[in-house]
């Protein structure tokens, strides 16, 4: 055996993914000593490449904070694509959603009762980017690094053991194994198995509603979905942006598939299949694809002449996505919301989740040197965390289980975007407040009842839904500066960010 080094840290964060090297970056401007475990090494494949208002806001908020000015630029895609060309990115100007018939081609109607449009942002400058994640967390990665941050790539955990300190023994790849101590542990592993492996956390996924899995990959040559509804007689006139510019949606009975456009031609794809409903995958991922691209003729279509790219070279089939830990913090560690827990990626809730741990973490452990308070403010962070992914759960399983009637999914969605719009309204105003504004109990009322109302219309005729909609404007009124749910909108929003 080797002899280890020992080295000493004030904070070791497992997990080199934007989350964890945002957080390395962050603690590194504020003069701790961090250390970077990663058992990969960048740039590697990683799915979750949605960004949002939110996600941009709070980008923004912590390179102004911790003076971090090359962070920016990638708080807008104007200013992305001019400071960083070489970082791959798509344009997001919002999300569409179609809704597909078991074989038959996609029709529009005329009064866009198939389609719903959202846009996030106002113009291509100062909209929402699609991460190409092997770039951005290399990026990210890299500049925790020049912050000073110690970054160990292809590192396995062999032993994690507290007492006084942290202990960490390392095997760092063709390298002599290492020690670390540190005071205070962060779980960034995400999907990781580290919470259960050391922090004797427990997996307690099935108190989660939503009950979803999903195959995707990489692919290009994917014909736009704007060239398909050309060639359908579609009349875009009045679509708030292209939609191929978006968190691309197709809707079918039993999931969705998504679609991110990045600028290099590269399309993430996936299909996420409410289990509920959905029949089992066939044990070949390339046959499940075809299977399901096939049931709906016009996605088809765009992928008649689609290659998978490389990376990552072949297609993923998840197990559940939905993960839920028993504890988002303990003694001398913390987690963040993405290895905490986890939905689904519907909506594209992940980064901005994750990237609000990032700050409220940054500033749990900058200013509260104190254990004692450091602990109480770590426990309310993970109070805060357990209420997030509730409210997220509870309104994403309400999408899934609406999605066989679109007029009930789209009350579903204004329900999702009520709370987001909110929580960005009440950002800009510098108003504390949990993601999504969870642990406000008067909203979190309202949003119950319009899931409440919503699953019990999936049992009435469609002539009710009228009614039902009037109930959950009323409901959502004190809320909704945005302008969700009009009639006269037909399902096409030209604006609905806060900012
Ligand atoms: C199918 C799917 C689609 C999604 N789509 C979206 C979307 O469109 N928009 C959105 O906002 N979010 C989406 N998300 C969520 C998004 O993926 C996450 O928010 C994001 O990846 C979290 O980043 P992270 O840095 O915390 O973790 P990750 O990117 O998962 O990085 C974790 C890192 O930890 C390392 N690691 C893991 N275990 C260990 C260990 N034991 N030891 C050392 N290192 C370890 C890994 O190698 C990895 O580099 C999606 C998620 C899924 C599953």
């Amino acid at each position: 055996m080797k002899e280890s080094s020992i080295h000493h840290a004030d904070i070791a964060i497992i997990g080199s993914g934007f989350g964890g090297s945002l957080l390395a970056l962050v603690l590194a401007r504020r003069g701790q000593s961090v250390v970077l475990i990663d058992r990969a090494a960048h740039p590697r494949f990683a799915i979750g490449e949605s960004s949002t208002p939110i996600a941009d806001m709070i980008l923004a908020d912590l390179a102004a904070r911790y003076d971090l000015p090359r962070l920016s630029p990638l708080a807008q895609y104007g200013s992305w694509c001019r400071t960083y060309p070489e970082l791959k990115r798509g344009r997001k100007r919002g999300f569409s959603y179609f809704r597909h018939e078991l074989g038959r081609p996609f029709q529009p109607a005329t009064d866009h009762t198939n389609e719903l449009l959202v846009a996030a942002s106002g113009d291509n400058e100062r909209c929402d980017t699609h991460w190409y994640r092997a770039d951005v967390d290399r990026f990210f990665a890299r500049e925790a690094e020049r912050a000073g941050v110690m970054l160990l790539e292809q590192t396995a955990i062999e032993c994690c053991e507290l007492s006084e300190e942290w202990k960490l023994s390392l095997q760092p790849r063709q390298k002599p194994m290492m020690t670390i101590q540190t005071g205070f542990l962060v779980d960034a592993t995400g999907s990781g198995d580290f919470g259960r492996q050391w922090l004797a956390t427990e997996d307690v996924s099935e108190t989660l509603l939503t009950h979803s899995q999903a195959i995707y990959s990489h692919f290009d040559h994917v014909v736009p979905w704007r060239d398909i509804l050309e060639s359908s007689g579609s009349l875009l006139y009045d679509h708030p942006f292209a939609c191929d510019d978006a968190a691309l949606h197709h809707l079918f009975d039993e999931g969705w598939m998504w679609q991110l456009r990045f600028d290099h031609g590269v399309v993430s794809a996936g299909f996420s299949f409410n289990r509920k409903v959905a029949p089992q995958l066939s044990a070949n991922p390339a046959e499940s694809w075809s299977i399901w691209l096939q049931k709906y003729p016009s996605i088809a279509a765009q992928f008649e002449r689609a290659k998978r790219v490389d990376p990552p070279g072949k297609i993923f089939v998840s197990g559940r996505l939905q993960r839920k830990a028993s504890r988002a913090v303990g003694r001398r560690w913390a987690a963040l919301p993405h290895a905490f827990g986890f939905v689904d990626a519907l909506h594209s809730t992940g980064i901005a989740w994750n990237l609000s741990g990032v700050e409220r973490l940054a500033e749990i452990l900058c200013e509260s040197p104190d254990d004692t308070i450091r602990m109480k403010r770590l426990a309310n962070y993970e109070r805060q965390l357990q209420r997030e992914l509730a409210m997220i759960d509870n309104l994403v399983d309400l999408c899934y289980e609406t999605l066989p009637r679109f007029r009930l999914f789209v009350l579903a969605v204004m329900a999702y975007f009520t709370a987001t719009v909110t929580y960005e309204s009440r950002r800009i105003q510098s108003q504390t407040t949990s993601f999504m504004c969870a642990d406000d109990e008067p909203l979190c009322a309202c949003l119950d009842q319009v899931s409440r109302l919503l699953r019990e219309m999936l049992h009435h005729p469609e002539s009710e839904f009228d009614r039902a909609e009037v109930r959950i404007r009323r409901l959502i009124e004190p809320y909704n500066t945005a302008g969700l749910c009009r009639p006269e909108a037909m399902n096409m929003y030209q604006h609905t960010a806060a900012r």
